[in-house]
């Protein structure tokens, strides 16, 4: 095929231009990520030659200057790329990445934090090196393909060029030629010093040739004085290649780990724990696990599935979207495992049911929560910055994992009623700190601890001191509704079900019989008024203060998830509710007394209705008919002002 100009898909080129133009503190990074690429395309080709011996060959990266030139080239005898190949990587950005990269890319401009540690975590890491270069050239061919190779030419500025050429191995040349600005890159130990700090665990040489000064041919025996030394051009080769998790843990510095860690993590940051162990007996791996201190996901995907944990067998890499290997609530983990007992050849297919897999995942998810557990003991503020940021997927593993509930019901923080804003703790303290009259588990649920503050449903928990567990992320629902029970406590919503709160006198019941039956009409009329909203109107052992509140079923979904159900477009039933009111409360009361003079007043309806949209504000949802509320209210207010007027009338 001859040569031809193609341009850049436009987000592409939206992504490209970010990355050239925008000030960056980092630019070192570029060459992590081609030496990265460089590895993986070898991790591929070696995964190929285990079926196609042919290939099996002597894997590395290369590195080479030209001081002449201008330009600095990173090779490698990978898997290489065949024209489409080229079009499909370096034309074009999948959808879903570039979207979430140029969000995330505004996001932290708005917060004024540096941008290229970014790069690699959206798997546009191959464009970072616009950022030193003025142009690139790629010249790539496909393993186990015969045809010719093809060579890529872009500047960066809209258009990439095509054309075929002929290249034996297979494989990718990456030269760039560098701008004026970033000739540092051409110094040799400005590279070595970036392979080491970034890439010395890469499992393969990447070498550079390298002037040493050597002694002169038959200087052997002489004095050191007489010896002359040349220049001598040698290969050199500068990582260390050492597969960290097959080391003992003892000989490996903290700094060590972080270095990994933020290699396989594309992470800025040190992660908050590492997990070393291997495991022997019935299965047996090696396992460095590392636990991030941020959460990449809810920052600004919160939807993409990210690379899972790198599975290797006996050193050699198969894969890093093995399904299993963790569960899915473990997905924040990251890490590898290195296992002896699978064959080399597995293919991706197989690992799916694989039973070693699975021996291995109940092993990793015991270790990590059992570390997490450590944590928690040990260092709570630590555990309390994990929870922060990880906290959802602990609750997901909750109402997930069921082999594990208990232990992870251990692991969950919540806000509650009695402690201060933004304090955590634990279920155990929970029920550690509770009044001793508290029998069950109280929570609420709601969008935000201010909303829920104000909730009439706390009143009567408020007047008695018991303690209520804030809930106010969207899972929380399902992790309150998976839990059933904690510690034999059952765990009850405030705003659910009849609720006992434990100490009915025989009086209270009499009273309560009373009060029902002179209500009764008045109840019923209330009822009918409302009924296609509400199922019941009853007295509450809720309030203390308000007039009135919404209960549910006890199975029934929180008012908070109806509305996001609402606002994602989810079709939602229509729940009725019960309508409570407090007996002591004076709107009941004059309700009553009007009805007793008037029981055909108009205002009675009227007023119920008032009462249900009071209810439903005061929870935080819609109203269905926010018209007639404010009519309502605003002919209470000329009431209210025409009293006034009247009283300061009869003043004079
Ligand atoms: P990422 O590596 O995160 O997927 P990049 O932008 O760095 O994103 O690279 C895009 C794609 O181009 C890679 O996924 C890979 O398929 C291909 N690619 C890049 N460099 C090489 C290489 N040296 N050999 C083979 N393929 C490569």
């Amino acid at each position: 095929m001859s040569k031809e100009v193609r341009k850049f898909e436009a987000e592409t080129q939206k992504v490209l231009d970010l990355v050239i133009h925008s000030l960056y503190t980092n630019k070192d990074i570029f060459l992590r990520e081609l030496v990265a690429n460089a590895a993986d395309a070898i991790d591929k080709v070696r995964f190929e030659a285990l079926k196609d011996t042919s290939l099996a060959e002597d894997w590395g990266i290369r590195i080479e200057v030209d001081d002449k030139a201008k330009t600095l080239k990173i090779s490698d005898n990978g898997i290489g790329m065949t024209r489409d190949e080229v079009v499909e990587n370096l034309g074009t950005i999948a959808q879903s990445g570039t979207k979430a990269f140029l969000q995330a890319i505004e996001e932290q401009k708005a917060a004024g934090k540096d941008i290229p540690e970014l790069i690699g975590q959206f798997g546009v890491g191959f464009y970072s090196a616009f950022m030193v270069a003025d142009e690139i050239t790629v010249e790539t061919k496909k393993a186990g393909y015969d045809g010719k190779g093809v060579r890529w030419i872009s500047k960066g500025d809209g258009e990439y060029s095509l054309e075929d050429i002929d290249k034996e191995e297979h494989g990718s040349v990456i030269t760039l030629k560098l701008q004026k600005e970033a000739e540092k890159y051409l110094q040799k130990w400005t590279i070595k010093e970036i392979i080491k700090k970034y890439s010395d665990f890469i499992e393969y040489p990447v070498r550079m040739k390298d002037t040493v000064k050597e002694p002169k041919e038959g200087s052997e025996g002489k004095d050191e004085k007489d010896i002359e030394y040349v220049d001598v051009e040698k290969d050199e080769v500068l990582n260390s290649q050492k597969a960290i998790w097959l080391r003992n843990p003892s000989e490996i510095k903290d700094e060590e780990y972080q270095q990994f860690f933020k290699h396989i993590s594309h992470s800025p940051e040190d992660a908050l724990k590492t997990i070393h162990f291997s495991a022997e007996g019935k299965t047996e791996f090696k396992a460095l696990l590392y636990i991030p201190s941020k959460n990449p996901f809810n920052m600004f995907m919160p939807d993409t599935k990210k690379k899972n944990l790198h599975l290797y067998v006996r050193r050699i890499f198969i894969t890093d979207e093995c399904p299993n290997l963790v569960p899915e609530y473990l997905r924040f983990i990251d890490g590898v495992v290195d296992s002896s007992d699978l064959p080399l050849n597995v293919s991706r297919e197989t690992l799916q049911d694989n039973p070693t897999i699975e021996k291995i995942q109940k092993n990793i998810v015991r270790k990590v929560i059992g570390e997490l557990k450590k944590i928690k003991d040990k260092k709570p503020e630590k555990y309390e910055e994990f929870f922060k940021e990880f906290g959802r997927f602990i609750k997901e593993g909750v109402y997930a994992d069921y082999s594990n509930k208990e232990k992870l019901q251990e692991l969950l923080l919540f806000e509650t009623m009695n402690q201060e804003p933004g304090k955590l703790i634990s279920l155990k303290e929970y029920i550690d700190t509770m009044p001793s009259e508290q029998k069950d588990i109280y929570y609420i649920i709601g969008e935000s601890r201010n909303v829920l503050e104000n909730s009439p449903h706390l009143e009567i928990f408020r007047s008695k001191g018991f303690d209520v567990l804030f809930m106010t992320d969207p899972i929380d629902e399902f992790v309150a509704s998976g839990m059933f029970e904690y510690e034999k406590k059952q765990l009850k919503a405030v705003g659910k079900g009849d609720i006992d709160l434990g100490e009915e006198k025989k009086d209270d019941k009499e009273k309560d019989e009373d009060l029902k039956k002179e209500y009764n009409t008045l109840l019923e009329v209330i009822q009918k008024k409302l009924d296609e909203n509400v199922k019941e109107v009853r007295f509450s052992k809720r309030l203390t203060d308000s007039a009135c509140c919404l209960v549910g079923e006890a199975y029934d979904q929180s008012p908070y998830m109806q509305r996001i159900m609402k606002s994602m477009n989810q079709e939602m039933p229509k729940t009725k509710r019960v309508l409570e009111l407090n007996s002591e409360h004076p709107i009941v009361k004059s309700m009553k007394k009007l009805y007793e003079v008037d029981s055909e007043n108009k205002k009675i309806g009227e007023f119920a209705e008032l009462l249900y949209d009071q209810a439903l504000l005061t929870e935080g949802s819609p109203i269905d008919n926010p018209l007639d509320f404010s009519k309502r209210v605003a002919d209470l207010m000329v009431l209210g002002l025409d009293k006034e007027v009247k009283e300061k009338g009869s003043d004079k």
